[in-house]
């Protein structure tokens, strides 16, 4: 059976386990700060903030923005229930808001009717690392006044309009869980910009402590830590992403080798119509519409008319098959 879910673990990874076990110093230590700095300017955020959880982000992220009793926050129904719970976990209310049928993230225009007098905030999710309209979630939350939290734990690496998934929102979470795009076994880290915001999630995971001050308490924490042992995991991990994100075979290479097993196909389009003179002549430019330009440099046709027989489907995917391993 193939395995719907594999943790990539190299002799990097195992040696980086080793090395912080034998230095003793196995808890939230220098490894999880340099974690938190590379993930942090990977994306392109002021601040990580490194917790044993994507669940704990979550949670430290709703506090930070003041979602407390009372209050309501719109996601999801199709979702992982931690997107959900952290809402319940600071004592406010999910009200949740349908997804849109294409891209299985919340649909901007179903949030008006979630919204009410109470709504304080949004979590739109990035599912299966694709992100959720960042621009028509912040004009509705700009107009109100909400705060967003990106909830980007399947998302890590991927990108809206040219800005990485985790910093679409005022605060963005990422998960580490063995499952993941990255692993730390399990794991999970706040990014955000905000000073203030990134000084809350840090004392919200050592139990409302100041990391300058100990044993003062600001307010109510959580033991959220990360291990210097995850984080070293985590280090390991991150530099692979680029890698594994890139993992897509060219449509040369895929048109080439269906055409010589035998299997029809084509392309389109090979030019969307504002990039062709005659369109041209009528004002239109290249790079007017990068979306329609970025498909038609990877969009390849398949046959998929009635007459296909069982074998000829199979003989398709066994070409894909091949392609792949
Ligand atoms: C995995 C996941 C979480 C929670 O992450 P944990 O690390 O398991 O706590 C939250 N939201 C989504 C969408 C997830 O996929």
């Amino acid at each position: 059976m193939i395995p719907i879910a594999k943790p990539m673990i190299g002799q990097e990874e195992i040696d980086a386990v080793v090395s912080i076990m034998k230095s003793g110093s196995l808890a939230q230590g220098p490894k999880v700060k340099e974690f938190e700095e590379k993930v942090a300017s990977f994306c392109g955020a002021k601040f990580g903030i490194a917790v044993n959880s994507g669940t704990a982000a979550l949670h430290a992220s709703l506090n930070a923005a003041g979602i407390k009793a009372g209050d309501e926050v719109i996601t999801t129904p199709f979702t992982f229930a931690a997107s959900s719970n952290c809402i319940i976990m600071q004592g406010a209310r999910p009200i949740l808001a349908d997804i849109e049928e294409d891209t299985f993230n919340i649909d901007a225009k179903k949030i008006e009717l979630a919204f009410t007098k109470k709504t304080k905030g949004i979590i739109p999710i990035d599912l299966y690392g694709q992100a959720y309209d960042a621009d028509a979630v912040a004009d509705f939350a700009e107009q109100h006044g909400l705060h967003v939290v990106e909830d980007a734990c399947q998302a890590i690496g991927a990108s809206y309009r040219g800005r990485m998934c985790g910093t679409l929102g005022e605060l963005g979470t990422f998960s580490f869980y063995a499952t993941k795009n990255i692993i730390t076994a399990e794991g999970g880290m706040i990014m955000t910009d905000n000073a203030d915001y990134a000084e809350l999630c840090r004392r919200f995971r050592h139990h409302g402590q100041s990391e300058k001050t100990r044993y003062e308490y600001h307010e109510l924490g959580y033991n959220y830590r990360m291990t210097d042992i995850a984080a070293a995991i985590g280090i390991a991990q991150l530099k692979h992403l680029p890698e594994w994100r890139n993992f897509r075979l060219s449509r040369d290479k895929v048109v080439e080798t269906l055409r010589a097993k035998g299997v029809g196909c084509g392309i389109y389009y090979p030019k969307p119509l504002h990039m062709h003179p005659f369109y041209m002549s009528m004002g239109y430019k290249p790079g007017m519409f990068p979306n329609a330009e970025l498909a038609s440099k990877e969009v390849v046709s398949l046959p998929v008319h009635p007459s296909l027989s069982q074998e000829d489907l199979n003989a398709i995917v066994a070409a894909f098959e091949e392609m792949s391993s």
